[in-house]
């Protein structure tokens, strides 16, 4: 579903064969072509796997819109071997190089996620200097991503974070994310609100913590959630792993109307991770987010005013 990058009807229409999908070998696509030839009636999809979109409407949200492509300026959320990535960090600056992009947000786990090699307050210290290393190294080669100094704190279910605020002041950007208690079905505004009244937080990342055909995700009263963002500076994400897309079409078209900022990440975990990227543009586009109140657009000199001011009314709160 997500790994095509050509809906099956096209590649016949072609005369190609189906087994030129991700994934497909001669069984399923002689099903796939009887499907195609003899159509069968479509269920409703369970409700695990409802508001996400597939590789071809993304595709197809995309036509015309070749200027979001070409004029996005960062990726800022992605994983590294500091934590559950599978890549070294100079790796994944030079392949988000190659994408073009001017600045990245370098995100790995906080400590409090152990599962995911989380980072303890001295691991994130000495990324920060392999950071700056790289920073300069970068500069003196005279090309490449400024790389910000980042993180995806893990927030508990009372929105309090995991780390000592002393080293989160020297970081570039906070990302906080929920990873526990998920499942939950009770109405959970309360945990948003705590987490968007935390200073240290800039931006909540895969807010809703859905999990394509495994989790539903929580939910909120969206537009106070959204509201209480906007009034406090803070963004929230749109995590474009294919899988998540979190948030999707319909939360994003109340995040516009509550007149939040957006953050887009990919939450690549790889380097081939980082071209998820067009999942976040599509939703975007068609929950029709205006480019301005979407960080990634932004030079990076905005983006890195935006949390100090942040940091500063935090501080004064
Ligand atoms: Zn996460």
């Amino acid at each position: 579903m997500f790994g095509w990058t050509e809906p099956a009807a096209s590649v016949l229409q072609r005369g190609g064969s189906l087994t030129e999908l991700w994934r497909v070998g001669p069984w399923v696509a002689r099903m796939l072509s009887e499907w195609i030839t003899d159509p069968p009636e479509i269920p409703e999809p369970p409700a695990l796997r409802r508001g996400f979109l597939t590789r071809a409407d993304v595709d197809a949200a995309l036509v015309g819109h070749d200027d979001w492509r070409t004029e996005i300026r960062a990726d800022l959320q992605m994983h590294t071997t500091y934590s559950d990535g599978s890549v070294p960090l100079p790796g994944m600056a030079e392949a988000a190089a190659a994408l073009g992009y001017e600045y990245v947000g370098i995100t790995d786990h906080s400590k409090g996620l152990p599962i995911a090699n989380g980072m303890d307050e001295e691991r994130l210290a000495r990324q920060g200097e392999e950071v700056a290393a790289l920073n300069q190294a970068l500069r003196a080669a005279g090309g490449g991503p400024r790389v910000l100094h980042s993180i995806e704190m893990n927030l508990s279910p009372e929105g309090e974070g995991d780390m000592e605020p002393e080293a989160l002041a020297h970081l570039d950007l906070v990302l906080g994310a929920f990873h526990s208690k998920l499942r939950l079905t009770e109405d959970q505004t309360d945990r948003y609100l705590a987490a968007i009244r935390n200073p240290t937080v800039h931006v909540l990342a895969h807010p809703r913590c859905r999990m394509f055909d495994r989790r539903a995700g929580l939910w909120a009263d969206w537009e106070r959630v959204f509201t209480a963002a906007a009034n406090a500076g803070t963004a929230v994400e749109i995590d474009a792993n294919p899988y998540r897309q979190d948030l999707d079409i319909d939360l994003l078209t109340v995040a516009r109307e509550a007149g939040v900022r957006i953050s887009i990440g990919t939450d690549a975990h790889s380097i081939g991770e980082l071209r998820y990227m067009d999942f976040g543009l599509a939703a975007a586009i068609l929950a029709g987010f205006p480019r301005d109140r979407i960080l990634n657009f932004q030079p990076v000199e905005d983006v890195l005013a935006w949390t100090s001011e942040h940091r500063r009314r935090g501080a004064s709160s």
